[in-house]
């Protein structure tokens, strides 16, 4: 005490004693009662120290939280603030190093006690920070506390986990199914609920799709069982309408499969102290058994049911990563990405008269999450043409097949050695979880044993950690050298992809397989002016395209400005069937690439706005059989005989006979005869 009595001073006592309480469950508080007692004890050797009564403050605002980082206690955050501001004399605490259950915030508040000059007070004794010995033993104390924590919480995980790989962890089950009295799974007995996610099932297997499942329990108003995990009802059953969502939870959940399975989500934590959680794929699930427990479907069945979900997705477009390439003409599929809102852009095709597909890209998360309107739409058969442009522009050297070979065989060797590789590492970790039970079991009083025990079961750890470095070591080493083998290969990619390319016989599929190979993704942009295109090449490369505004409706069908030109040209001497002959004699086709015919000549004239053939003629003096007949005197019909007799010249302006007239002037054919 005398020691203590020498390391408080007046300055000290006229500051604040903090009485720093913390436990880490709500359990805890309620069960505790000791720990409130020795905290009691605490303040009474403030007391004794000559800290008055009023002087003391006790911090407990973390009572009932567990946590390791400062992010998420108050109580420890004001601590802190109050300590650097010079108001506190004195921290108490139980062990104190447990004040900061992390060493980082343990090496803090030990620094800024240094600078202020505030005392640590635990029950073995009274420490002053600005003392080397003393700051050296708080360190120490934080270090231990540390490595004891992290202990507990590995065997505490590694009990967890050994019991979940045995598939014998109870964890919470799904509607229909619950623990019997020796906690084995087994089917709900209730046969109300039995029937209604058999029902679910069997409809899903009709239909094909949770949506189809939803509504048909809509239509005849039938509700599902949900058994309550929270709230004053659990464990009970309610029955509710069936959501989509909960579709695809059921449907996803291999239990209903009779499987069991442990780790599907992973956690992570935030700076802000929030944790994020998210599912990992399949493989990477921690436990998977199958068949351990009775099930509402076959495992068979239950694969089934996730392909054709996935289908589904696809079908509707709802996988916004990356596609697969299917069947249509549109190149970018799956890679092009909208420049107003990052979203990956769908595909829409419209069917053009005699066969002709028009693609187009379109936004349209917006309009599927929230039925707003579409973000973006871009029709796609200018940007298709500019992207293939561009692609036998830059790429050269592309034999494409052999490098998809070359692809894959890398890729099988890779995934075999990682296996022989990983098999290892899972054998030392079974000899470390053996050495681990047979130190559990051992009598703790037989110290001789338990010390053997115990060196092996370390030596065994060692071990593990061993092989695990080397599997990760040497996977990253290896899929490196997949990497630079992948750029190289597709360097290497032959020389001719631009025939390839060209080549009307390869398939829209296999170009979009070559495209995936080649550009990353492109980002569109439709502007007022323009679309803007940047493409972003495997291996970092970007490029800009500009393409001219999307086309309007009846710019699609756009004649050839030289075709037209000579029609303009030729109407002056030839009627449509006569210019029709001649441009198919020249080589020319329309503009759906057919042969002309009069009709199509017509239409030109027409929606070009030249002047008609009888406009022509008429402009150059030719008259109507009827102007002709009450010219000279006789009937339009005797006008017309003469014209067909040759009597009189004849000028057809149309195809059905119609024809003007010279004017006959002084050579009458009356004066003729
Ligand atoms: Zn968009």
């Amino acid at each position: 005490m005398n020691m203590a009595h020498q390391k408080v001073t007046a300055s000290h006592l006229k500051r604040q004693a903090y009485c720093y309480v913390r436990q880490s469950t709500l359990k805890q508080v309620f069960e505790n009662t000791e720990s409130t007692k020795r905290q009691y004890a605490l303040r009474e050797r403030a007391i004794a120290l000559g800290w008055p009564v009023v002087q003391i403050v006790t911090i407990d605002s973390d009572l009932g939280e567990t946590a390791t980082s400062v992010a998420d206690r108050q109580g420890f955050q004001k601590l802190m603030t109050e300590v650097s501001l010079g108001r506190v004399g004195l921290v108490m605490g139980l062990e104190v190093s447990r004040l900061a259950r992390n060493n980082a915030d343990w090496a803090r508040l030990l620094e800024i006690c240094a600078i202020t000059d505030t005392l640590i007070l635990d029950e073995e004794g009274i420490y002053n920070p600005t003392d080397f010995n003393d700051r050296l033993l708080l360190n120490m104390k934080g270090t231990f506390s540390e490595v004891e924590l992290h202990m507990l919480r590995s065997r505490l995980r590694g009990g967890i986990l050994s019991k979940a790989r045995r598939g014998e962890l109870k964890t919470r089950l799904p509607t229909g199914f619950v623990y019997d009295h020796n906690d084995k799974v087994i089917i709900d007995p209730d046969k109300q609920i039995q029937q209604s996610i058999r029902l679910f099932f069997d409809i899903f297997q009709r239909t094909g799709a949770a949506f189809a499942t939803v509504k048909a329990f809509a239509t005849d108003d039938m509700k599902f069982p949900c058994r309550m995990h929270l709230g004053p009802d659990k464990g009970k059953v309610k029955w509710q309408r069936l959501t989509s969502g909960r579709a695809l939870v059921i449907l996803n959940n291999p239990r209903y499969a009779g499987a069991y399975y442990y780790g599907r989500q992973r956690s992570r934590k935030n700076v802000d102290g929030s944790t994020t959680y998210f599912q990992v794929p399949r493989d990477q699930w921690l436990v998977l058994i199958k068949d351990i427990h009775p099930g509402y479907i076959t495992w068979e069945h239950y694969e089934e049911n996730l392909r054709r979900m996935r289908q589904n997705a696809i079908a509707y477009n709802l996988i916004d990563r990356k596609t697969p390439p299917r069947e249509g003409p549109c190149l970018l599929q799956g890679l092009a990405v909208c420049g107003k809102c990052g979203q990956r852009m769908t595909i829409r095709y419209k069917y053009q008269r005699k066969g002709r597909i028009e693609p187009a890209y379109l936004c349209q998360r917006n309009r599927i999450e929230r039925w707003e309107s579409s973000c973006q739409y871009i029709p796609g058969a200018g940007i298709d043409e500019a992207i293939s442009k561009l692609l036998i522009e830059s790429v050269t050297p592309l034999t494409l097949e052999v490098a998809l070979e070359v692809q894959q065989e890398l890729e099988n060797r890779f995934n075999e050695a990682d296996k022989l590789r990983k098999q290892q590492v899972q054998r030392a970790e079974y000899e470390a979880n053996l050495a681990r039970r047979r130190f559990m079991q051992v009598d703790p009083d037989n110290r001789l044993v338990a010390d053997t025990l115990e060196a092996e079961w370390n030596e065994k750890l060692r071990h593990l950690q061993d092989a695990n470095d080397y599997y990760e070591k040497h996977r990253q080493k290896e899929s490196e050298k997949l990497k630079s083998a992948q750029k190289k290969e597709v360097l290497k990619l032959a020389k001719d992809f631009p025939r390839l390319w060209k080549n009307p016989r390869t398939p829209a599929r296999e170009k979009k397989r070559m495209i995936r190979f080649l550009i990353e993704d492109v980002t569109m942009i439709r502007g007022e002016e323009n679309i803007t295109l940047h493409v972003r090449f495997k291996g970092g490369a970007k490029k800009t395209l500009t393409l001219p505004p999307p086309l309007k409706g009846w710019q699609y069908n756009a004649t050839d400005p030289k075709i037209v030109q000579m029609v303009d040209e030729l109407l002056t001497d030839h009627n449509y069937a006569e210019i029709a002959t001649i441009l198919d004699k020249r080589g020319y086709k329309s503009s759906q690439g057919n042969r002309f015919d009069r009709n199509v000549v017509k239409s030109i004239t027409y929606k070009y706005k030249l002047k008609t053939r009888f406009a022509r003629l008429r402009a150059t003096g030719k008259l109507t059989a009827d102007e002709v007949a009450s010219l000279l005197g006789v009937t339009a019909q005797t006008v017309r005989k003469w014209g067909k007799e040759g009597t009189i010249k004849t000028y057809p302006y149309n195809d059905r006979n119609g024809c003007l007239y010279e004017h006959p002037g002084v050579n009458s054919p009356l004066m003729k005869k």
